[in-house]
């Protein structure tokens, strides 16, 4: 379940280059222009029928064709925060390159933080996890993942990953993708094992280097290639 309450973003780092949500392929995807949608109150809408339009039990992807933490949003998250203050019964997955914003319109209850908000940020390398993380793990956060999205070289996550408790990674998608490397996979995925942090290989992206043969993959095929890898950790937590 996806929950986009406003569309439109812009880039903050190297792996926005090529995202599908602004610029030239906006048109497919969103737009430039940071507004608000039709689905802004849908945590709190009803059906017909009274019942909510979001099921209990249900995990929210919320924001994953915009940034949660936009300037721009900045009025409209309070709001946000609210309807997701008062749907305790669902998992909400808010996925993050602009942790730097976290505490901007923060609710006054926050407290340790709210036990239905996952909180991941998004690093590419390993200098944006160096500036990102120690950032990310000072705040009052319950539940914290990280995603390796799109890979762009190596990360070392071991000065970070007892504090953080998921790790997904995954190559970049598109024609003008830049590579990622099985090696920089596995390595991550070793630091997971060490470290008992579940693990998911979400997608290799477009340009694949595997034992040291790059390989083009169809976008149809990026995620099942992953999964036919066999490099899942995932215990009970669920994918994302
Ligand atoms: S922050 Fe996310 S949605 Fe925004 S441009 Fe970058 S990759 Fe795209």
């Amino acid at each position: 379940m996806n929950w986009e309450p406003w569309t439109g973003c812009y880039p903050q780092s190297i792996g926005c280059t090529y995202c599908y949500f602004y610029g030239k392929y906006s048109k497919r995807y969103g737009q430039n222009q940071i507004v608000k949608t039709p689905d802004f109150n849908k945590p709190v809408a009803l059906q017909k029928n009274n019942q909510p339009k979001i099921a209990s039990g249900k995990i929210v992807a919320t924001c994953f064709g915009t940034d949660f933490f936009l300037p721009e949003a900045d009025p409209w998250r309070k709001d946000a925060w609210e309807m997701i203050r008062q749907r305790p019964d669902l998992d909400f997955l808010i996925l993050t390159k602009r942790i730097d914003r976290f505490e901007v319109s923060l609710p006054t209850d926050w407290g340790e933080g709210y036990t239905n908000v996952n909180l991941g940020v998004s690093v590419e390398n390993q200098t944006l996890a160096d500036l990102r993380l120690p950032q990310f793990l000072s705040l009052p956060i319950k539940r914290r993942f990280v995603a390796c999205t799109p890979l762009l070289g190596p990360i070392d996550l071991t000065a970070y990953i007892d504090q953080i408790d998921h790790v997904s990674v995954g190559g970049e998608t598109g024609k003008e993708a830049r590579e990622c490397n099985l090696d920089w996979i596995l390595a991550l995925r070793q630091q997971c094992l060490d470290h008992e942090k579940t693990f998911w290989f979400k997608n290799t992206g477009s340009r694949f280097r595997c034992d040291g043969v790059l390989q083009k993959v169809n976008p149809y095929k990026q995620s099942s290639l992953a999964k036919s890898m066999n490099l899942n950790l995932l215990g009970e937590t669920p994918l994302f």
